[in-house]
């Protein structure tokens, strides 16, 4: 509580929530009996959640591997005291010339490799710790970004069996990424994931033809997860499903999934006050108020995070169009209220119209608002992160890992 007054917000994360999703996806994928492992992707300091409270859930919900973009993020999981006895961690290093591959090998960790120039440092680095490192040979499937391809795969193959021989690398693992969450009624997006499929198919062929024979191979993001069993593989690695949210809100509420949000942002009043029609909200008046009306300032704005995109206008403004700004759930006096940003957010606060005279609302400098939370239902009035991502013209998953360290993560 002292925590919570000392600061302006709080985004408060419920790690039995993060445990439970993680236990939910753990059941999903061995519905048929089969045994493929969960990684809990924790890149991006768990998507905004914090990387270890969250990795710790993810390992009680079931979780065996961890996934981080970043090699600092691998070592800070092993510097905590997960052990390699505990989870396996990926690592798809986005620093290739720079990582500490050494560091790397020496803490058990599993390394992508998508190029020639990382798989020359990384063999450097084994032999230097005089023990192989384990790695994950990243295909491109049709995403563009990272892994091999048909074209430039002979000369991998050639240096991998090379490396495998020499004792320097052990192939663990190949893998792929997914461009497009299926959305069953796209027919385009389901034939783009089938087309992806068939080539990660391919390329098993070809390294089985050449000798190669990866033990884990992993293709499923959280729609793939969800949706997909077929290439459940041996191994999933579901994101933001972790979170409690759905790759596409298209695909229908995180709760049809069994998954529930885990972070709740909540911000306190710092200010109520009454204004006369017609007065201008924040920034460049893009917001006229309709009539005479009070008025609160929420105490964050896009130095946390809070994405200026969520703006809120109404025609009487300086834009002459409405644009619904982000949502805030208001408690009053007869219930929670939806109310919207109205005007522009500024870097550390925005303005919300209460619709209503603060006296009769109820509403007053102090109290604790709601940005977004596990959205409980229409009768809560409880706005999610995809709300949010909505009135952003973006996704939820850079509402939370957008989230900066000012507002501090409380865990419950
Ligand atoms: N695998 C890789 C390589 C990723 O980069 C990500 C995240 O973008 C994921 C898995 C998890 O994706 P999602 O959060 O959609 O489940």
């Amino acid at each position: 509580h002292a925590a919570r007054r000392a600061y302006p917000a709080q985004a408060i994360v419920d790690l039995a929530v993060i445990r439970d999703n993680m236990r939910h996806l753990v059941d999903i994928v061995n519905r048929e009996g089969g045994e493929t492992q969960v990684m809990g992707v924790v890149k991006a300091d768990a998507y905004g959640h914090g990387l270890i409270p969250t990795a710790l859930a993810a390992l009680a919900g079931g979780a065996t591997w961890l996934g981080t973009a970043q090699a600092r993020e691998a070592l800070l999981l092993r510097h905590a005291g997960i052990g390699a006895d505990r989870a396996h961690i990926l690592t798809w290093v986005n620093n290739p010339l720079e990582a500490p591959y050494r560091e790397l090998i020496d803490a058990d960790i599993d390394l992508s490799v998508a190029t020639l120039t990382a798989l020359e440092h990384i063999a450097d680095a084994a032999r230097e710790a005089g023990r192989p490192a384990r790695i994950h040979i990243k295909v491109d499937t049709g995403f563009g970004r990272n892994g091999f391809t048909f074209e430039n795969l002979p000369e991998a193959i050639e240096m991998l069996m090379a490396l495998h021989d020499e004792g320097v690398i052990d192939i663990v693992g190949q893998w792929s990424h997914l461009a497009v969450a299926d959305a069953p009624d796209n027919a385009d997006f389901v034939e783009q994931t089938e087309t992806q499929i068939a080539r990660f198919e391919a390329f098993t062929q070809r390294l089985n033809d050449a000798g190669i024979e990866p033990r884990i191979r992993h293709l499923a993001n959280t729609a793939a997860t969800l949706s997909r069993p077929e290439i459940h593989y041996d191994l999933v690695r579901p994101g933001v499903a972790l979170y409690g949210y759905e790759a596409d809100p298209a695909m229908g509420r995180p709760e049809q999934y069994g998954l529930k949000p885990a972070m709740t942002l909540q911000a306190q009043l710092s200010s109520v006050k009454d204004v006369d029609e017609n007065s201008g909200l924040s920034y460049g008046r893009i917001y006229l108020t309709e009539a005479r009306t009070s008025v609160a300032i929420v105490p964050v704005g896009y130095a946390d995070g809070i994405h200026r995109s969520a703006s809120g206008s109404d025609e009487r403004g300086a834009l002459g169009r409405t644009m619904p700004g982000g949502p805030v759930r208001v408690m009053t006096k007869d219930g929670p209220r939806l109310m919207r940003v109205s005007g522009r957010v500024c870097m550390d606060q925005f303005i919300i119209d209460l619709h209503g005279m603060a006296d009769d609302l109820g509403v007053a400098i102090g109290d604790t608002v709601e940005l977004f939370g596990p959205g409980r239902g229409e009768a809560y009035a409880e706005p999610t992160a995809d709300d949010w991502a909505r009135a952003a013209d973006t996704i939820s998953y850079e509402i939370f890992t957008c989230l900066r360290n000012r507002v501090p993560r409380l865990y419950a």
